[in-house]
């Protein structure tokens, strides 16, 4: 069982033993019979500890990146908290992207900042900018590829050689891409983070967050972290996670298709002063992006020649599209993020410009995508 569609639909997800349910049962409970003290059937003692319906969720996550060990949290934030007090002590140094989706740059700028974590924001496009930024205490490189929302592109592998040669860890945030279009222990990483809520649930019904270990130790700290601090995903959240990701493959390969279209006919827009999209031939990272994804991805990012005007009345105007935060599901959604989910580094180094809109192309049918579009542009 290698195939990646395959291991979506079986990885972790054996009919249950009992009673042959093909779907994995959600096991909606926080304790469990013992036969005599310490005698567990079937190892569970408590649901924060390990639950079966997210042991089959961790057991997937790790086989769709090729790691050794996966865990599910409450959220991608509790994944990311949870990872860099796992692996960072007080005194140390992480560099972030740049450009790193906000709520990343927020944890780590005005949470842990105060626990003593010391951090330089680089554009890990410009290599020399990492190799130059790393000191004696940079315990972890954190990457995104493609970013939030700017849809820069990092070089994986080039990323790992610099992490490693300074004994410090590759983490990379892979939940713009999902697994189905990148497989970032493949090209070096250490530990790859998600936010389950997006394209890995795909229908935006949950919230959830994940962290995948590339070797068992890593795992194994990581696991007794998440015990330890406790921001594990519920069974229930667990399991629509679970149903999402059997399938990712045919959604993601829709988003795709859905994406390539309506950047056509934004790139030939008037109203239009830039897409961001890696899959554009002009766009900075484009090859390293055809080198290390198996497709571009459903995001899309535009500035509009109007301004932060045109940009707000672009939002406004679409009925197809749905005007909200997130990504990643079905439906197509669109966003200011200055105002919306980048309003928390206004400000900041981060801040984004006020023309952007970021577009989480769904895959409803395409034609209606674009003519809502078209009238809202007109
Ligand atoms: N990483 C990226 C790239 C994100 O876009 C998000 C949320 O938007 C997160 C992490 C955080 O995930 P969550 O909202 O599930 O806590």
């Amino acid at each position: 069982m290698t195939g990646f569609d395959t291991l979506a639909i079986h990885a972790g997800q054996e009919p249950d033993p009992t009673t042959g349910s093909v779907a994995v049962p959600i096991y909606q409970t926080s304790t469990y019979k013992q036969d005599g003290v310490g005698g567990l059937r079937g190892g569970y003692e408590y649901s924060r500890s390990a639950n079966p319906t997210r042991t089959a969720l961790e057991e997937a996550l790790a086989a769709l990146e090729h790691g050794a060990r996966g865990l599910a949290f409450a959220s991608g934030l509790a994944a990311e908290d949870t990872l860099l007090r796992a692996v960072c002590r007080p005194g140390d140094h992480v560099i972030l992207p740049g450009d790193a989706y906000g709520g990343t740059y927020r944890l780590v700028a005005r949470v842990l900042a105060d626990w003593g974590l010391e951090y330089t924001a680089v554009p890990l496009g410009d290599l020399d900018a990492v190799r130059a930024a790393i000191r004696p205490s940079t315990r972890v490189v954190w990457c995104e590829t493609p970013t939030n929302p700017l849809l820069a592109i990092a070089d994986i592998a080039g990323l790992a050689t610099i992490a490693h040669a300074a004994d410090a860890l590759l983490v990379v945030d892979n939940t713009f891409a999902s697994p189905y279009l990148q497989q970032p222990i493949a090209l070096g990483a250490d530990v790859v983070v998600h936010s389950t809520t997006k394209y890995l649930g795909g229908h935006s019904d949950v919230v959830g967050g994940a962290l995948i270990a590339a070797d068992a130790e890593l795992g194994e700290q990581l696991g007794f972290h998440q015990n330890a601090m406790g921001a594990v995903a519920g069974p229930f959240d667990a399991w629509l996670v679970l149903r999402g990701i059997k399938t990712l493959g045919v959604r993601m390969d829709r988003h795709c298709a859905n994406a390539e279209r309506i950047v056509e006919f934004l790139v030939a827009h008037p109203a239009v002063s830039q897409v961001l999209y890696p899959g554009l031939p002009e766009h900075p990272g484009h090859e390293i992006a055809a080198r290390q994804m198996s497709g571009f991805g459903g995001m899309v990012s535009v500035r509009l020649r109007g301004g932060e005007e045109t940009a707000l009345k672009l939002c406004g105007l679409v009925s197809v599209f749905t005007l909200g935060e997130s990504l990643g599901g079905v439906e197509s959604l669109i966003e200011h993020p200055g105002r919306m989910t980048h309003a928390s580094v206004a400000g900041s180094p981060l801040e984004v410009p006020n023309d952007l809109v970021r577009l989480s192309v769904g895959i409803e049918n395409v034609e209606d995508l674009l003519a809502d579009l078209a009238s809202a542009l007109a």
